[in-house]
């Protein structure tokens, strides 16, 4: 028997919540499969998710792959290229990218062998991370416009508050603003905003996060959206321990017994990617929620069973997935589901 922790992929979950997305919208869908899929595989995923318009990643060598497995759909790199030697393969997978900088435009004039390229000219509308502010969006419009390089261009702006409180507004006027002179396809809209703000949604939506089954709002459940866990992780008791008043649990002794317990140790730990910071996070044994006590070791973790006498040896525990959000155990760790899902590390074997 091999050691008992597993991540489940359910490729079916991806297809439906894929569906999710589409009802919400008549804006053409781009998944974003960045960081291997959000840590569900980069090829499952996309097979997965066939039925999308296009797929957003980072790595050029991830796009061609997925270009060599033989998918036609519109391939965008989420941070354009990098150096100029990068065009002609671009050019040569039909790879679309985005442009987000006055260097990248430099790079695009120094090639002299690139074929014809789609670009998504990216503008900064607050969050400060890639793009041209409002101001430098017309020079860089005209540039691309002009250039021989250059087939058809999109403009797009990413939110950085779609999900809070202060939504999208500001950005969404600026961009709009710097928009209006162009007949070109508009792309705004990660999950929060395809789900919440249907004025974002233009010509291209960019669901990541919901495609996985998960919530993109602190408030709101990934089942009151519709949406499936697309990934479940789970693993098994190995041991049980019968603690007196006063036993001590784990490194550290975060945990001293109150009173005469029993605890389970699961086969899962932060090698595994669970994250170590998490305290008193909520599992299911055998169905039945319980939650983490101590800290989190490399390879294992505790769980609390005083409420649970039937579990034993060989119980099922689920981390995160099917029935157990993986945002609630995402806040347990002062962090959000999107981190938890990329940070499964490759010692766990993937069931489909
Ligand atoms: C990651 C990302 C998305 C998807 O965001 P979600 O919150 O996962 O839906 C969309 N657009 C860009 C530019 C991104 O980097």
């Amino acid at each position: 028997m091999a050691r008992p922790i597993q991540a489940h992929i359910d490729l079916s979950a991806l297809e439906s919540n894929l569906q999710v997305a589409r009802r919400a919208t008549s804006a053409r869908i781009m998944s974003v499969i960045k960081a291997d899929g959000y840590g569900h595989g980069l090829l499952r995923v996309t097979e997965a998710l066939a039925a999308t318009d296009g797929y957003a990643l980072l790595d050029i060598q991830d796009a061609i792959r997925l270009r060599e497995a033989g998918f036609r759909q519109t391939i965008l790199l989420l941070e354009g290229f990098f150096s100029a030697e990068e065009l002609p393969v671009i050019a040569e997978y039909d790879l679309t990218c985005v442009i987000h900088s006055a260097a990248q435009i430099a790079m695009l004039d120094a090639c002299q062998k690139n074929g014809k390229l789609d670009v998504w000219l990216k503008v900064n509308t607050g969050m400060n991370r890639l793009g041209f502010v409002p101001p430098q969006v017309a020079q860089a419009m005209d540039q691309l416009r002009r250039h021989r390089a250059v087939r058809d261009i999109t403009l797009m702006t990413h939110f950085a508050n779609a999900d809070q409180e202060r939504g999208i507004a500001e950005p969404l006027a600026l961009f709009n603003d710097v928009a209006t002179p162009y007949r070109v396809a508009r792309s705004l809209a990660n999950s929060a905003a395809l789900l919440r703000y249907p004025e974002t949604h233009g010509d291209w939506a960019r669901p990541g996060i919901m495609l996985y089954g998960a919530s993109p709002f602190a408030g709101v459940s990934a089942q009151q959206l519709g949406l499936k866990p697309a990934m479940t992780l789970s693993s098994r008791i190995i041991a049980i321990q019968e603690l007196r008043a006063g036993d001590e649990v784990g490194y550290g002794a975060l945990f001293r017994a109150g009173h005469a317990m029993r605890i389970g140790v699961v086969a899962c730990g932060y090698a595994d990617g669970y994250p170590r910071i998490a305290m008193n996070a909520p599992v299911l044994v055998d169905g039945q929620r319980s939650r983490t006590l101590g800290r989190v070791s490399m390879d294992m973790l505790y769980v609390d069973l005083s409420a649970l006498p039937q579990a034993e040896v060989g119980s099922r525990v689920v981390l995160w997935g099917e029935g157990m959000p993986i945002e609630e155990v995402a806040r347990t760790a002062g962090t959000i589901s999107y981190e938890l899902m990329c940070a499964l590390t490759a010692r766990v074997p993937i069931k489909l």
